[in-house]
């Protein structure tokens, strides 16, 4: 259970020498209970104290690392029920379902069209990162094995579905290099399970028959020295698996219950739903609630456009602006002798210029100044995209890199149309139409004139 400002305050040094930035230890010892400072933050606290808080003040959610390299992802670490009371973390995890049951045709046609969704949306890569292979026993020791060296070979990061202990091993020794999940522990073998999780350094998954038994097993792996796990929260039916994913994650955080502290694996593709449309939405709430890693049938690029975006916006934090970096952006194989437009760096703005940008199929630099995060009209209205602010980043960051003096503004801010010209000498200031969908016609006219 979380410890309390007075209960940490008991166990500090009690030099109030603000090194810890805050004026005394009773403030520092309140942040600590809130989770906004860290006990290591107080160089003074004895090694005692430091190892007995340490794990009492850590959040109730475990972080917990899969994969490699670039497929390396953090899971979990979350520390509010709701996303408007702070902000969640580390985003859900899209799985595709590959099992030993199906039929060679059908696993070769999954794996060709992962790499179909693929593509980029406000400065963030939207795939497909994980693979789930599932051992089908009827199908034999052999299939699964030869699934899982095709799985390997896609380079996702993945989850080893298997409750077999000897194939188990002999899956982990095909895949261990890469870091997948091992999600087969259960109340019947988690000692042997345990055993191969910890020997090939992965991440063990739990399962069980209902919350209860997970919650046993869950118990014996801490106390067997394992805390490297991840709860399968998948159940009989939709009902029980929303049931358990959200007490698991009301025990962990409201309860502080930290047997429940862990990062969840939702599989979708177990729920019995063969409405493709079904299975989209509960991948979409269990995106919300609360699965770090969501298992679907599968995942062509007309579902992941709105489920990607629902991520983004569930794990964007409220409390920071949706910005893109301010720079140069050359669109449609624009050189250094390509017109320039330029706009503000608030995401959907450049999301929507970019997008129409690209539509023309004109080659334009696209020039991101810092606004702030803010509107075109929010961000000229304080100040932020003025004549000034726009000319000094055009002079220190693209005359540099770039021989054409032709430069659009938005519609929207025409009114800085004189004062560029004043402030950026040589320049060609053109004022573009008032909406971005207007732009596409616009900039075919200017080629062909
Ligand atoms: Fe107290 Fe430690 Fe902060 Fe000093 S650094 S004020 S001893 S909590």
């Amino acid at each position: 259970m979380a410890l309390s400002g007075i209960q940490i305050f008991k166990m500090l040094p009690k030099k109030n020498c603000k090194e810890c930035g805050c004026p005394t230890c009773m403030a520092f010892s309140m942040k600590v209970a809130q989770g906004a400072l860290k006990i290591e933050q107080c160089p003074h606290v004895s090694s005692e104290a430091l190892e007995a808080l340490s794990e009492a003040t850590a959040p109730p959610m475990k972080t917990i690392k899969v994969g490699t390299g670039e497929g390396e992802y953090t899971l979990g670490g979350e520390t509010v029920l709701y996303r408007h009371e702070k902000t969640y973390v580390n985003k859900t995890r899209y799985a595709v379902s590959l099992c030993s049951c199906m039929d060679d045709a059908t696993i070769d046609a999954k794996i060709a069209a992962i790499p179909a969704v693929d593509y980029e949306r406000i400065g963030e890569r939207m795939h497909v990162e994980m693979i789930y292979v599932n051992y089908g026993a009827e199908a034999g020791a052999d299939k699964y094995l030869e699934l899982v060296k095709k799985a390997v070979a896609t380079g996702k990061t993945l989850v080893l579905g298997c409750d077999d202990v000897e194939v188990a091993k002999a899956a982990l020794e095909i895949a261990k290099a890469v870091k997948p999940i091992l999600n087969g522990a259960n109340a019947s073998n988690y000692e042997a399970m345990n055993a191969l999780a910890k020997e090939a350094d992965v991440v063990l998954g739990v399962s069980g028959a209902n919350l209860d038994e997970i919650y046993d097993t869950v118990a014996a792996l801490e106390k067997a020295g394992n805390k490297n796990l991840v709860i399968d929260a998948t159940g009989a039916s939709i009902k029980e698996t929303y049931a358990n994913a959200v007490q698991i994650r009301r025990a962990a955080l409201k309860d502080q219950d930290r047997t429940f502290g862990y990062p969840t694996i939702v599989n979708t593709s177990k729920l019995a739903v063969k409405d493709k449309y079904m299975q989209e939405a509960l991948v979409s709430l269990f995106t919300m609630k609360y699965g770090s890693i969501v298992v679907v049938d599968e995942l062509g690029y007309a579902e992941a456009l709105p489920l990607f975006g629902l991520r983004q916006n569930v794990f964007t934090d409220p409390q920071k602006p949706m910005k893109v970096e301010p720079g140069l952006y050359p669109l449609n194989g624009a050189d250094e002798n390509s017109i320039c437009l330029t706009t503000v760096d608030f995401a959907l703005t450049y999301f929507i210029v970019s997008g129409e940008l690209e539509r023309s199929g004109v080659p334009v630099n696209l020039i991101i100044n810092d606004a702030g995060g803010l509107s075109v009209l929010t961000s000229w209205a304080a100040g932020k995209f003025s004549g000034t602010s726009i000319s000094t980043f055009v002079k220190e960051n693209i005359e540099g890199k770039v021989k054409s003096r032709k430069l659009i503004i938005p519609g929207k801010v025409a009114v800085l149309k004189g004062d560029l010209e004043a402030k950026l000498p040589g320049w060609e200031i053109i004022v573009a139409p008032l909406e971005a969908v207007q732009l596409v016609k616009f900039l075919k006219d200017m080629k062909e004139a």
